[in-house]
């Protein structure tokens, strides 16, 4: 039970809040659409488990929690690595925080076929570039954030 407990890993959603409305999603059948986790009780939960992993997703887009980058450091300082699930949309304005937060993981899940072409050829390309030059150079992050690919609509 001991060796159970030292891999666990925590699911949570750091808010109900997005800027699509993707045909698959289940947002549009929850009474509250608009909930946001603090950063108070995210450290909450995380402190009660002996966590060793922690994915923040769900139905909502993540970067749009303000906190969200205090969430990843905070763990990440804990010794618990991150994993963030995005549409997106917000890659570009936010990589430099991505970068900085130490955040481990980063998974595209993209939903809708029309925003991933969209995205592909610009923030995704830019993403990528920013992955190449900061493992080449280096720089004050541990490690850039592996990124991984969700299926699509
Ligand atoms: S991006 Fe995700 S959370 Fe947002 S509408 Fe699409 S499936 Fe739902």
């Amino acid at each position: 039970m001991n060796w159970l407990n030292r891999h666990l890993t925590l699911q949570i959603e750091p808010t109900r809040r997005c800027n699509l409305n993707c045909k698959i999603c289940m947002r549009r059948n929850l009474n509250e659409s608009n909930i946001q986790l603090s950063l108070e009780n995210f450290k909450r939960v995380l402190n009660s488990g002996n966590f060793q992993h922690v994915c923040l997703h769900g139905w909502g887009e993540p970067l749009l929690n303000s906190q969200i980058f205090q969430m990843i450091k905070y763990a990440e300082s804990q010794g618990i690595s991150t994993e963030l699930t995005t549409n997106g949309t917000l890659l570009k304005e936010n990589l430099e925080k991505i970068f900085g937060s130490g955040l481990s993981i980063i998974a595209l899940g993209i939903h809708n076929r029309e925003i991933f072409l969209f995205i592909l050829p610009q923030d995704l390309l830019y993403l990528v570039l920013q992955l190449i030059i900061v493992s080449l150079l280096q720089l004050k992050v541990k490690l850039p954030p592996a990124l991984i690919f969700q299926s699509f609509a």
